[in-house]
């Protein structure tokens, strides 16, 4: 074994060494509908109000560590609760592993419980915070077990049950009373995570239920809603458990770039929600013309991404990216999504190429 193999066995954990890297395709040159970003740009001239702001940071300076004006934007745009503050992460993705860190304990494994499949990030935080992690199937038809949900909460006492709602991949909104059902069964041992990536699009929110809830956390990115590359995600919760998982983020997780580029979208929110308005219009029109192409299957989305079934997803993804489109394929995440695909809905111009591409793949 050379030096470096050696070195490498005896500090990095075995169970790191044995997963793969999270895998992100390169997308240069190609039309992408596979990460859910939010197609548009801010309007010019906010662009260049932006570039001002932005050359005036002190960039010689931390950020102001209180995050105080940054989330009492968020609390004033985004519809947190009056009275319930806001923890901050670099992108959600930060936030999932605060919370999972701030659970694992030293003396026993905690555990994680998600339906599966989900947002795979879940499952890794999970493991690398040292926590056991369940994921309980899915139904074929994609909506929630609840009685197996509620089955794995009873055996395992999870510390976390991760919702994604919408669900990634999947789009649908899981039915708020299941998710009601499991914030009750959590009731005094665990935490019952909604993680409300894609609000924007589903405009259905357990954010107004916190003051009924203290096991309830409520997660949220701008990441959606078209500002994916300033990483900035948000979750409210009961201010004492707030306070605990404060402890556990770094102290400058938020870079002042970051933080006054979403002051000032924030202060124009407006034209964030009409780019969302607009690309849930065009989900309606994707879903209708998917729906028209033989032997395609279109499941209901509330997210900005749409999951179909093809005779064979393999082919199809492999056509698609000779037309330079880039879908995610999805077939080999979970059984239940055996051939499906997830598309990104995108602009109309987008939408229309994808939809020529693919109406051609399925005719071939
Ligand atoms: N939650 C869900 C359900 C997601 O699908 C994603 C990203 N695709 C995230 C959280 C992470 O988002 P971000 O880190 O960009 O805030």
């Amino acid at each position: 074994m050379s030096p470096i193999d050696t070195l490498i066995n005896s500090t990095i954990r075995p169970d790191v060494r044995a997963v793969a890297g999270y895998h992100v395709a390169d997308a240069s040159g190609f039309i992408k509908l596979d990460a859910m970003e939010n197609p548009y740009h801010l309007p010019q001239h906010l662009r260049e109000e932006l570039g001002r702001r932005l050359a005036d940071v002190a960039l010689n300076r931390y950020p102001v560590a209180s995050y105080a004006s940054i989330k009492q934007r968020i609390q004033d745009k985004l519809g947190v609760p009056a009275g319930h503050d806001v923890i901050l992460g670099n992108g959600s993705d930060e936030l999932i592993s605060i919370l999972c860190m701030a659970c694992a304990m030293q003396d026993r494994r905690a555990t994680v419980v998600a339906p599966t499949p989900s947002f795979v990030m879940y499952q890794r935080s999970a493991q690398f915070a040292g926590m056991d992690y369940v994921g309980v199937p899915l139904k074929a038809d994609l909506t929630l077990d609840l009685p197996a949900m509620l089955a794995a909460i009873a055996q395992h006492k999870p510390a976390l049950v991760f919702l994604s709602y919408p669900n990634n991949p999947t789009g649908n909104l899981f039915a708020e009373d299941d998710i009601v059902a499991i914030i009750r069964a959590l009731d005094g041992f665990g935490l019952a995570v909604v993680d409300e990536a894609y609000e924007p699009f589903a405009q259905q929110t357990f954010m107004h239920r916190l003051p009924e809830f203290n096991n309830l956390v409520v997660m949220r990115t701008v990441s959606k809603l078209g500002l994916a590359g300033i990483r900035l995600g948000y979750l409210s919760a009961a201010p004492q458990l707030l306070a605990e998982f404060d402890k556990v983020r770094p102290p400058y997780n938020i870079n002042v770039l970051t933080q006054v580029a979403a002051e000032f979208a924030l202060d124009h929110v407006e034209v964030l929600n009409q780019q969302a308005a607009a690309l849930r219009a065009a989900r309606a029109d994707l879903t209708a013309a998917l729906a028209r192409i033989p032997g395609v299957e279109v499941f209901p989305s509330a997210a900005n991404f749409i999951l179909i079934r093809v005779p064979d997803s393999d082919d199809a993804h492999a056509k698609l990216l000779s037309h330079k489109v880039l879908v995610k394929n999805v077939s080999k995440m979970h059984s239940v999504l055996t051939n499906c695909l997830r598309i990104t809905v995108s602009t109309p111009e987008e939408n229309s190429t994808f939809l020529d591409a693919f109406a051609a793949s399925q005719a071939a």
